[in-house]
């Protein structure tokens, strides 16, 4: 299970910056990708090999009555109920104020653990800053410094010390890859769920099993084995899946975290928008295999379907290792190509990259173009080995590997990609040099 950390307090005690420390290990992995829509309020972080996902409720509200604040109370009340788990952050060097307390009487009804963390604890007095925060009724305050990064990693292996652990790679695979189906409301999510489910029994049906209600509905199609991860805004009803709930992003967020294979879904109709190119962002951050399918190619024209090309091409360019199909949920066209990608995204997640044959491809890569140099120091690249699966990760062993600019990272995931055949998949190459 991967839980959902999610960020309150006041302005300004320090929630982005400790927002930026949470997810900062995972950024730095994504090198900026042109054309990279993010949203600064959803991240994904990782410690040791546990992923968990981070929500800032910064600029929310939770006390306002009307307007825009109001309407950010309103999503920060929807992260809180989404939440696992709830930070309530204060300002060690500010103390308690009438605002924190206000807060803290929300947080005590959310029926979700919370931890009282004190930020901006750097060079503070420890015994004095628990006594004045204790006061808010929320167990021992835990001290941090957000900005220099002390206390953080205890407190996430703290916090997520509860949740159980991911099952092992190998007994997951038995059961093939988990698909989340997303997009925004009205692309056809649920009509594409039915059919892909319609034809084929559903094999068994997971009830809940965590204090978030993921659902998991193992399915099969052509002798294969998939397992459909319940989006929220998909749910079952009867023998059919209705959008049935609010969208929610959190809870779209959380599938995609859960699943293996992303199929992000796009309608055909309308143009590509903000919400379509921020879940598609996230799916990189998570480094989750993607497939695109662009629904209702039915009802468009050529005219449509040429303008829309040119859109996709504008906004999704950072998707270039997914394939895109053209499908209609409604007629049951295009799906088996599209479940034969889902099955190569999946294939090339999780592919095992021998050693020898990454240090070939990338001596052979340097062969034909050498990074850049950098000052007096000349890159060099000696050999590669596979840090991770579900994005592979290629771990570059060297000297001087600092500055290698991105475009020739680019360059190397390009030949990694081509090589091993990875279509589906983001790949992320880490540098550790020798001193
Ligand atoms: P937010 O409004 O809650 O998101 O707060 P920000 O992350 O924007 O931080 C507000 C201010 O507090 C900024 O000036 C930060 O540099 C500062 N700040 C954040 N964390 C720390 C910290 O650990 N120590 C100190 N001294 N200042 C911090
Ligand atoms: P969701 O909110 O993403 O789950 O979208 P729905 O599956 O509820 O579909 C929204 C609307 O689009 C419904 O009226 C569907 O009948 C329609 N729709 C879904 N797929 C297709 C398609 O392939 N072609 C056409 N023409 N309409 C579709």
């Amino acid at each position: 299970m991967k839980p959902t950390i999610v960020l309150v307090g006041r302005p300004n005690v320090g929630k982005s910056t400790l927002f930026n420390r949470l997810t900062k290990t995972r950024d730095a992995l994504v090198a900026d990708q042109p054309g990279l829509t993010r949203d600064r309020h959803y991240g994904v972080g990782r410690v040791g090999d546990r992923d968990y996902l981070v929500v800032d409720t910064a600029g929310f509200d939770p006390v306002a009555k009307d307007g825009i604040m109001h309407e950010m109370a309103r999503q920060a009340e929807q992260a809180i109920a989404e939440a696992d788990v709830l930070l309530f952050l204060v300002d060690g060097r500010a103390g308690r104020t009438p605002h924190d307390e206000q807060i803290a009487a929300r947080l005590r009804r959310a029926g979700r653990p919370v931890h009282l963390v004190v930020n901006k604890a750097e060079g503070l007095e420890r015994a004095i800053v628990s006594a004045d925060f204790h006061a808010l009724g929320l167990g021992a305050p835990l001290p941090v410094s957000a900005a220099h990064g002390d206390g953080i990693k205890q407190l996430v292996e703290l916090v997520l010390a509860p949740f159980p652990e991911d099952e092992d790679v190998e007994d997951a695979a038995e059961k093939g890859p988990k698909v989340a189906i997303v997009g925004r409301p009205n692309v056809g999510k649920s009509t594409l769920v039915n059919t892909l489910l319609g034809e084929e029994r559903v094999i068994a049906f997971d009830m809940p099993g965590t204090t978030r209600d993921a659902i998991a509905i193992p399915f099969e199609r052509g002798g294969r084995p998939y397992t459909l991860i319940d989006t929220a805004g998909l749910r079952r009803r009867g023998k059919v899946f209705e959008a049935v709930e609010k969208f929610s992003v959190i809870k779209t967020l959380q599938a995609i975290q859960e699943s293996n294979v992303v199929v992000l879904v796009l309608d055909a109709a309308q143009d590509i928008s903000d919400q379509d190119a921020h879940i598609a962002g996230f799916v990189l951050d998570t480094g989750r295999a993607l497939v695109v399918a662009v629904n209702k190619w039915d009802a468009v024209d050529d005219y449509r379907r040429e303008r829309l090309k040119e859109d996709m091409a504008r906004k999704l360019g950072f998707l270039s290792f997914a394939r895109f199909h053209q499908i209609s949920a409604l007629r049951a066209e295009g799906i088996n190509g599209l479940l034969k990608s889902v099955d190569g995204a999946y294939a090339a997640a999780m592919a095992n990259l021998s050693t020898p044959r990454l240090t070939r491809t990338m001596q052979a890569a340097v062969a034909k173009q050498a990074p850049p140099r950098h000052g007096s120091a000349r890159p060099k690249l000696r050999y590669a080995h596979q840090g991770g699966m579900n994005p592979p990760v290629i771990v570059i062993h060297g000297n001087a590997l600092e500055n290698i600019p991105n475009s020739y990272v680019r360059f190397l995931e390009r030949t990694f990609m081509e090589a091993f055949k990875l279509q589906g998949t983001p790949l992320r190459i880490q540098f550790r040099t020798a001193h």
